[in-house]
């Protein structure tokens, strides 16, 4: 069977390159006799593998040499609870910006930790926008500010990076990291899932700044303590590695296709193409205010969702597979993360074209 084009939210397409590199070094890397998930972690060979995986990822981001990357485990989930526990530093509460499904859970989890301002909702407007800076109500005694720069449910992406003064900046970048260049500097943390833009899932990047290490709250787990992992490299325990090796193979497409700029570019136009054919259709529809939406996660609903089945057929059928929209939200999703090639868009689009023909 040929390779579908696979629109999931996450776990999501790997680029072809990376996948054929991993099969050819399946069996022995490298002079090593070994498969990469065999070796010891602790191995010269290992730790090669995640020193470059580390230096291609600063290199990619241009990550200024006092912040620290960590290669963690559990999730973003995980990071939910972590951010309170290493980041209220004595303070009460938290700054968070309540925009979608995903800074839902990030709010409920650090209400365990914490007290949480809830500085900017678009909840009532049902998630469709991102609020704008002049909307956000910012405490002065908050330690940080938390928001999902882009929401993988509701599709809506911050135009624009916060300015919340000298607070640290905590963004979940899960679903929109390494899809453009961003501004390191402007954040206090920096944490994103592996199963869309990095690798397989298994893995989750923390990029934090130094300062902020080393002031746990009571009674937080050694995993969870950022200044252990960072004094131990993320080796504090057994790292993911074959996910940390598979993650450095996408570094290297990444640098091999021009970078974030060349990413975004191509990123820009894969958004602009389908925005466009949906907007240009009375068929389809996207619920999202247009300068808040998503590069990378695309929700649309069809003017008779009696069709949502047969769309899903149809679509499986032309080999454009998983663009069920999310549960809490239905209609379709298409996430169209940096694996995604433009021609994958292209089918999709000349599909939707098609089916409107066919049942609009
Ligand atoms: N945050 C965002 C923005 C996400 O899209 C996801 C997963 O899809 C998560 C957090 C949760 O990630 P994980 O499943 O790695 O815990």
């Amino acid at each position: 069977m040929a390779r579908v084009y696979n629109f999931s939210a996450g776990p999501a397409m790997l680029p072809e390159p990376v996948l054929s590199r991993a099969r050819d070094e399946m069996l022995e890397w490298r002079g090593s006799g070994m498969c990469v998930a065999e070796m010891s972690h602790r191995g010269k060979e290992f730790m090669s593998i995640a020193a470059q995986a580390e230096a291609d990822l600063r290199e990619l981001l241009a990550v200024p040499t006092n912040y620290k990357v960590l290669f963690l485990q559990g999730g973003a989930s995980t990071q939910f609870a972590a951010i309170p526990m290493n980041l209220l530093r004595g303070a009460a509460s938290a700054d968070y910006l309540n925009t979608g499904s995903w800074s839902k859970k990030a709010i409920a989890e650090a209400r365990r930790y914490g007290q949480v301002h809830v500085a900017a909702s678009t909840e009532a407007e049902r998630f469709t926008r991102a609020p704008r800076q002049d909307e956000l109500t910012l405490s002065a005694d908050a330690a940080y500010v938390h928001y999902t720069p882009n929401e993988t449910i509701e599709g809506v992406e911050f135009p624009y990076v916060p300015d919340v003064g000298d607070k640290p900046l905590v963004a979940d970048l899960s679903s929109t990291i390494l899809s453009r260049p961003i501004d390191v500097s402007r954040f206090g943390l920096i944490y994103a899932g592996a199963q869309k833009n990095i690798g397989p899932a298994g893995l989750v990047i923390v990029i934090v700044r130094e300062d902020l290490l080393g002031q746990t709250l009571p009674g937080t787990p050694t995993m969870l303590d950022y200044k252990v992992q960072a004094e131990n490299d993320s080796m504090y325990n057994t790292p993911p590695t074959y996910a940390w090796y598979l993650a450095g193979l996408v570094f290297e497409w990444l640098k091999g296709i021009g970078g974030l700029q060349a990413m975004g570019e191509i990123n820009a136009r894969k958004a602009e193409l389908l925005y466009k054919t949906i907007d240009d259709s009375g068929f389809f529809k996207n619920p999202v205010e247009p300068a808040s939406r998503s590069w990378m996660n695309v929700p649309f609903t069809l003017a008779n969702p009696e069709l949502d089945d047969t769309f899903i057929k149809e679509a499986k059928a032309a080999n454009l597979t998983t663009l069920k929209g999310h549960r809490s939200v239905g209609g379709m999703r298409a996430s169209i993360y940096n694996a995604m090639p433009q021609e994958g868009v292209e089918a999709l689009v000349g599909f939707m074209q098609e089916f409107e023909r066919k049942h609009g």
